[in-house]
C-alpha cells in the first residue's frame, strides 16, 4: 500500500491484511512495520521463477525446456536460496523451514510438482494470448476525505470553485497476475498442505480472484475464471480450485475496497487502527511486530514458543 500525492495504491494483499489486522496495515503504511522476506515466502518466489522460466520458453520458442535445462534452473534457484540463507537475508519463521537443506529440497519438490501435475494442462494451448507475471495498475474510484455539505455544494456552484473535489483521493488497485491463458487466470501457491484449501473457504473469504478478474475485465473486456494451483511444500500433493467470478462478486469487491479506502483516508495514520480480532491468532509466524515484542495482540495459546530473535536481520 502507498498513499502519496493524492493517490492511494492498494494491492489485494493489503485487503487481506486489513481484514486480519488493520493496525498491522497502518504500521506498514507508516513504514514502522519491519517486513523481512520470510522463508516460506522465498520458497514460493523461487518456485515462481522456475515456472516463469518454463512458460517464457514455451511462449517465445514454442517448446518446453529440456530436462537438463530444467535441472540447471532448479540448481540455480537452490544456490540462490543457500546464499540468502547463509547471508541471513531470510526471516526464519518458527515451525516453517528447519534448515537450508530442507528449503532446497522444498524448492526442488515444488518445481517438480508443478512440472508433473500442472504444466501438462498447458501443453495444447495456443500461446498467443499468454500473459506471464503480468503487472496491472488500474483506477478504481475517487473518494473525499469528508462528506461535502449541501451549503458547500451551493457555494461551489455559485463561485465556480471546486477545491474540495480537486483535493479528493484517487484509489488505484494493482498487482501481478501469475499466468493468464485461454480466458483463465492461474495462480501458483506453495503452501504447507494443499488439502486445506477448500473451494467454500475461497468463495467465502477470498478477494484475490475477484481483484484479478476485475483487472482482466479492465484490460480485455470480459470476466475470466480463476484457478488456484496448490503445490504442497515437501510432498507431491497437488490440488486446484476453480473460482468463477460474477459481476456481482466484482462489484461487491469494489465496494469493500472503496469503503476501506475511505476509512484509511478519513482516519489517517496518527491514531492506532483496530488490532486483529481476539480469535485471530497473533503470532511471530506472520507478524514481525509480534516477534519483536512490540505488540502481543490477542493472547496466543497455540504457539507460545514462537518468540524469535530478529536482531540479526536488523543490523
Ligand atoms: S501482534 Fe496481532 S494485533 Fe499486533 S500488529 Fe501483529 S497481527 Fe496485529
Amino acid at each position: 500500500m502507498k498513499y502519496e500525492d493524492g493517490v492511494l495504491h492498494l494491492h489485494q494483499s493489503d485487503l487481506c491484511n486489513l481484514r486480519m489486522c488493520p493496525e498491522q496495515t497502518r504500521l506498514k503504511l507508516t513504514g514502522e512495520y519491519f517486513d523481512p522476506s520470510g522463508d516460506s515466502a522465498m520458497i514460493g518466489t523461487q518456485t515462481h521463477s522456475f515456472i516463469e522460466f518454463c512458460l517464457f520458453k514455451r511462449k517465445n520458442e514454442n517448446i518446453w525446456p529440456e530436462p537438463e535445462a530444467l535441472q540447471q534452473k532448479v540448481d540455480e534457484l537452490q544456490v540462490e536460496w543457500a546464499q540468502m540463507w547463509e547471508d541471513n537475508q531470510i526471516w526464519q519463521h518458527p515451525h516453517q523451514i528447519e534448515s537450508m537443506e530442507q528449503g532446497q529440497a522444498f524448492i526442488e519438490q515444488a518445481c517438480l510438482n508443478w512440472w508433473a501435475n500442472c504444466r501438462p494442462a498447458f501443453d495444447d494451448l495456443d500461446t498467443t494470448d499468454w500473459l506471464i507475471e503480468h503487472d496491472f495498475d488500474y483506477h478504481l474510484g475517487w473518494i473525499n476525505a469528508r462528506a461535502i455539505t449541501k451549503a458547500e455544494i451551493g457555494d461551489m456552484i455559485q463561485n465556480e470553485t471546486f477545491g474540495d473535489f480537486e483535493n479528493r483521493t484517487e484509489v488505484r488497485l494493482r498487482g501481478q497476475i501469475d499466468f493468464f491463458a485461454s480466458a483463465c487466470i492461474n495462480d501458483w501457491k506453495t503452501s504447507k498442505a494443499a488439502s486445506g484449501y477448500n473451494l467454500w473457504k475461497l468463495e467465502r473469504y477470498d478477494i484475490q480472484s475477484y481483484v484479478y478478474a476485475w483487472a482482466i475485465q479492465q484490460e480485455l473486456g470480459f470476466i475470466p475464471n480463476f484457478i488456484y494451483h496448490h503445490m504442497a511444500r515437501g510432498t507431491d500433493e497437488y490440488k486446484f480450485n476453480l473460482v468463477e467470478a460474477t459481476q456481482a462478486n466484482i462489484d461487491a469487491m469494489k465496494q469493500e475496497i472503496m469503503s476501506w479506502a475511505q476509512t484509511i483516508v478519513t482516519m489517517g495514520t496518527e491514531q492506532e487502527w483496530p488490532k486483529g480480532p481476539a480469535d485471530w491468532w497473533c503470532s511471530s509466524r506472520w507478524c514481525s511486530h509480534h516477534a519483536r515484542g512490540l505488540c502481543v495482540g490477542s493472547v496466543n495459546q497455540i504457539f507460545p514458543e514462537d518468540a524469535v530473535n530478529l536482531t540479526r536481520l536488523m543490523k
